[in-house]
């Protein structure tokens, strides 16, 4: 008696497809001004009122988790929590282009040889 289980089509829920301009979640924590370059905008932080021209993801980040003085405890936890969770993603998926793809050009003949020698018995 073979119980065949139907195969279960696993369906990997594709991230969700931002339409239009990718919003940075910490957007939510700044206002966003005029664009002064290609996709680049003033940002406002909410708490501070301290301007960023052009406010840059990381830079504001960085200003909510270490530099500003006036935000909600809570709302500085949160940015920490989402920009360790968007590094990860970040790295598995390999989208981050700021690697440094140098490492491979470091694997100099003496690590090709001490390797060699590791794996011959
Ligand atoms: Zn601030």
């Amino acid at each position: 008696m073979s119980d065949s289980l139907p195969s279960n089509s696993k369906k990997t829920k594709s991230a969700n497809s931002t339409n239009g301009r990718p919003k940075k979640p910490i957007w939510r924590f700044f206002e966003q001004g005029d664009e002064i370059d290609k996709g680049h905008y003033i940002a406002t932080c909410l708490a501070c009122k301290q301007t960023f021209r052009p406010g840059k993801t990381p830079v504001m980040e960085k200003h909510i988790m270490n530099n500003c003085s006036k935000v909600d405890h809570s709302i500085c936890e949160a940015v920490i929590y989402m920009v360790e969770a968007h590094e990860t993603r970040e790295i598995s998926s390999g989208a981050n282009t700021k690697r440094q793809n140098s490492e491979s050009d470091q694997v100099t003949l003496e690590n090709f040889y001490e390797n060699s020698d590791l794996s011959k018995e």
